[in-house]
C-alpha cells in the first residue's frame, strides 16, 4: 500500500516534469509600462517565466495557444466591489429588498464574480460585505474551489451608530481592530452618508475617529479605505492617513497636494452613478433622485480632471452591486475623459492599484516571476479605451483560461 503511494507521487512528479512549457503568442502586449509586437509568454505553472518577441523565442517543445489577432494587457483590477451583493431576480424583489442567508448568497455570487472575470478583471479588493460572506468567497476563490478573481476583503465597514452620543475615537479603534481580527485584509470605514440613490455628502466619522481606526489598522500591518461623498470628509480621510479614499466632490487644491504629497489613491466611483441612472427602475427609485445622481457626477468628474492635472494616483474602482457585475471596466472611459492617456487609465487599474493592495512585484504587469494573468483585448487599447471595456475575448487567471470568447466573437 505504501509502496503504491510512493510510486503514485513519483508518477504525479514525472507527468508535470514532462508537461510542455507553455508559450503564448501576441501581435501586440502592453506589460504594464510598455506596448512591444509579436510577443511571446511563457508559463511556469501559475506564474510568468518569460516575455520575449518574436517566434525565435518560443521553446521548442512548447505548448503553443496562438493569440496574434489580439492585444495582451495585464489581469486587471478593481478596486472597488460589493461582491456579495447578489440580486436573485426569480424571487421578483427588488435589490436592496432582499433577506437571505449568507451562505447562500456566497453560493449565488459566483455569478457576480464570473461576470467581473469577462471584463478582464482578476482582482478585486471588495470593501464592504455582510455576515462574512466576503471572507467565504475569498477563501473559495484561493482554495481553487470557487471560479472569481482573487478577492482582498473588508468585511463589514465600520460606519458610525445611528444612537452615537458623540464622537468615540476609542471604539473606532476597537472597531478596526475587531476587523482585522475576524480576518478582513482591509479596512473600509464608511466616513459620510451617501450610496444608491443618495448623494448626501454629510460626513458622519470625525478626523480624531478616522485617525484613531488608521493609526490601529498601521499597527496591525493592515491598510484603510475611507468612503465619503463630501470634501470635508475626504480632507479628514487623507489627513489621517487612510491609504485610499472613495468617491469624492468638491475637493479642494490643498487636498489635491496632500494627496500626491502622501501618496494617498483616489478611487472617484464616477460611473457607479451612472449605473444608478441605467438601472432606477430595477430599483424603484424615485424619479426626483435621478437629477442629484446626474450632478454629482458632473462634478466628481471635474474634480477627476483637476486631480489628474495635479498628478494624484488614482485608482480604477466600480463599486460594482447587483447588476452591474460586467461593467466593472467602464470607469476608464471616465478617466480618459477626464484627461488621462489609455495607458495612464490602464494603469489606474494594474500597476497603481497593484501597488496599493502590497502586490506590486506580483500583479498588475506582465513580468517574470508576476501571476500568470492575461487578458487578450480585440482592438487597440492603447489608442481606444473603449476596446478594453468591450474587446475582451480571453482570460487567464492564475495560467488556467478562465475565459474564452474567441468563438463566440466569431474569430
Ligand atoms: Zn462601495
Amino acid at each position: 500500500m505504501r509502496g503504491m503511494f510512493v510510486a503514485l507521487i513519483a508518477m504525479t512528479l514525472l507527468t508535470q516534469t514532462n508537461a510542455p512549457p507553455i508559450a503564448i503568442r501576441f501581435g501586440h502586449l502592453w506589460d504594464g509600462t510598455r506596448l512591444v509586437d509579436d510577443a511571446v509568454v511563457v508559463l511556469e505553472g501559475d506564474r510568468i517565466k518569460s516575455v520575449a518577441f518574436g517566434s525565435s523565442e518560443i521553446p521548442r517543445d512548447a505548448a503553443v495557444t496562438d493569440l496574434r489577432r489580439y492585444t495582451a494587457i495585464p489581469g486587471l483590477i478593481d478596486l472597488h466591489t460589493h461582491m456579495t451583493y447578489y440580486w436573485d431576480r426569480k424571487a421578483g424583489m427588488r435589490p436592496l429588498g432582499q433577506r437571505r442567508r449568507p451562505a447562500v448568497t456566497v453560493f449565488l455570487a459566483q455569478d457576480n464574480a464570473l461576470r467581473t472575470l469577462e471584463t478582464g478583471v482578476t482582482t478585486v479588493r471588495d470593501l464592504g460585505a455582510s455576515g462574512d460572506a466576503d471572507f467565504a468567497m475569498r477563501d473559495l476563490i484561493a482554495m481553487g474551489a470557487m471560479k472569481g478573481p482573487r478577492m482582498f476583503v473588508a468585511g463589514q465597514g465600520i460606519s458610525a451608530p445611528r444612537d452615537a452620543a458623540g464622537p468615540d475615537p476609542d471604539a473606532m479603534r476597537r472597531a478596526a481592530e475587531e476587523r482585522v481580527k475576524a480576518g478582513a485584509d482591509w479596512v473600509k470605514v464608511y466616513g459620510s452618508r451617501g450610496s444608491f440613490d443618495s448623494v448626501e455628502t454629510t460626513q458622519t466619522i470625525t478626523f480624531d475617529e478616522m485617525k484613531a481606526i488608521v493609526d490601529a489598522a498601521h499597527a496591525l500591518g493592515h491598510k484603510v479605505a475611507i468612503h465619503s461623498y463630501g470634501p470635508s470628509g475626504v480632507k479628514d480621510a487623507v489627513r489621517a492617513g487612510a491609504d485610499s479614499v472613495e468617491h469624492g466632490i468638491d475637493l479642494d487644491e490643498e487636498t489635491l497636494q496632500d494627496m500626491v504629497k502622501r501618496g494617498t489613491v483616489w478611487v472617484p466611483t464616477i460611473d457607479h452613478n451612472r449605473y444608478y441612472v441605467d438601472a432606477k427602475d430595477d430599483y424603484g427609485f424615485r424619479p426626483e433622485a435621478i437629477l442629484p445622481l446626474q450632478k454629482y457626477i458632473a462634478r466628481n468628474l471635474e474634480s477627476t480632471q483637476r486631480a489628474v492635472r495635479a498628478g494624484v494616483r488614482i485608482g480604477m474602482g466600480s463599486d460594482a452591486v447587483f447588476s452591474m457585475f460586467g461593467q466593472n471596466t467602464r470607469e476608464l472611459e471616465w478617466f480618459v475623459k477626464a484627461g488621462m492617456t489609455p495607458a495612464r487609465a490602464l494603469a489606474a487599474a494594474t500597476t497603481i492599484a497593484a501597488d496599493l493592495l502590497d502586490q506590486r512585484e506580483r500583479l498588475g504587469r506582465i513580468a517574470p516571476g508576476f501571476a500568470a494573468d492575461l487578458v487578450a483585448i480585440e482592438g487597440a487599447p492603447l489608442e481606444n479605451i473603449g476596446d478594453v471595456i468591450n474587446g475582451v475575448r480571453w482570460v487567464m487567471k492564475d495560467g488556467a483560461v478562465v475565459v474564452d470568447r474567441r468563438a463566440a466573437a466569431g474569430k
